[in-house]
């Protein structure tokens, strides 16, 4: 495994307010705001509660757990510090944080900084926008394209340390050998498309090459903010030393004939299929996700989604909370399928969901939004 983190101040700001962090095991990218240094503040304050939370926790602690209560808690100490005075008013930040345990990556995540995965030449990505954009674009009404230099884009719906209660989307993803991840502030992405990154991530070169080479084409586009990646490399064969015992022997003897060649693919062909219906049943047996059922929140045990036309997962708990009764927030949550991971970190999230004040009698207003100073 190699990785590395890297951080430019592009070329039209005067200063440098996103902070980067990997060690192996804790990579993370912060986009901070606010004037008087409130950005830089508020997101190296952000990354370091979650280091030391991360570093503090012993082996074996629910890392979904882990970073849900570390993110709870950078939010609390910025929001305290802007509010009290000890800190730069108004400041606050964006927060993308991965975990890597054995082959499993959790992440932690508010703001419009983003998570991708690079596997098989194809990038996806892993996290959703916390920006108004981002609801637009969800909801059908911009294209990817129109989002991609909208006027409003700086328009966040959340971030760390501007409100008193955040709603972290932590969500668990099974790794491969081979998969690149990538986390990035929107220095980024708002200067380079998804295609031109995919681009990159496929080239020749190491972990160090790579992010130089992120970092260089957001500067060639424009530069307009400050540039952040952390780039995670599962190329080499040992990627997980948990996957190191897992080699076949060569077969010994060559097929002979047709009719034997034959055969071994049809023995190779209900392997592999064995194989995968095996990994996605085991996948989807420890992973249980928030869904609705009928109208009301439930567990669901399995993967949200379906699979090759196949869906792994059935509720096993429904709870009396209904739809009506939640935060359009905590809607979208349970709704999108956005709490992903095991039964502790899903049945505890229960409890996070914000329930709506009574029924509202008056027009609801609109989501606060928090709005980056313009360039
Ligand atoms: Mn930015």
């Amino acid at each position: 495994m190699r990785y590395c983190s890297r951080t430019h101040v592009g070329k039209m700001r005067r200063k440098n307010e996103d902070t980067v962090y990997a060690d192996g095991r804790l990579f993370a990218v912060a986009d901070g705001m606010g004037g008087h240094h409130g950005g830089e503040v508020a997101s190296a304050r952000a990354v370091k509660i979650v280091a030391d939370s991360v570093r503090a926790a012993p082996d074996g602690s629910n890392t979904g757990r882990l970073l849900s209560g570390a993110i709870i808690s950078a939010n609390e100490d910025v929001f305290a510090k802007a509010r009290s005075g000890s800190g730069p008013a108004g400041m606050g930040t964006t927060l993308t944080a991965g975990v890597l345990t054995g082959d499993t990556l959790t992440i932690g995540h508010v703001g419009d900084s983003r998570a991708y995965l690079f596997r098989d030449g194809t990038l996806t990505q892993l996290t959703r926008d916390h920006s108004l954009v981002g609801e637009l674009l969800r909801s059908g009404q911009l294209t990817p394209e129109q989002a991609f230099d909208h006027p409003n884009r700086n328009v966040l719906t959340q971030a760390l340390g501007t409100t008193e209660e955040v709603s972290a989307d932590v969500t668990t993803h099974k790794l491969v050998a081979g998969d690149k991840v990538l986390l990035c502030s929107d220095g980024l992405t708002t200067m380079v498309r998804d295609g031109e990154i995919a681009g990159i991530l496929s080239g020749a070169g190491d972990a160090g090459e790579l992010c130089a080479r992120l970092v260089d084409a957001a500067n060639v586009a424009g530069g307009a903010d400050n540039i952040s990646v952390v780039l995670l490399d599962l190329a080499e064969p040992d990627a997980f030393e948990v996957h190191e015992s897992s080699s076949f022997d060569p077969p010994q003897a060559r097929p002979k004939g047709r009719a034997r060649a034959a055969l071994l693919a049809v023995l190779a062909t209900g392997l592999v299929v064995g194989l995968a219906v095996g990994i996605g049943y085991y996948m989807a047996s420890n992973t249980y996700y928030l869904g609705f059922s009928g109208d009301r929140v439930a567990i669901f045990r399995g993967l949200p989604g379906s699979f090759g036309g196949l869906s792994y997962s059935q509720p096993i708990e429904v709870t009396s909370t209904t739809r009506a009764q939640l935060t359009p927030n905590s809607q979208r949550r349970v709704g999108e399928n956005l709490v992903v991971g095991d039964l502790d970190m899903v049945t505890a999230a229960i409890g996070d969901l914000e329930l709506a004040a009574p029924p509202p009698t008056v027009i609801p207003s609109l989501p606060a939004t928090t709005t980056r100073p313009p360039l």
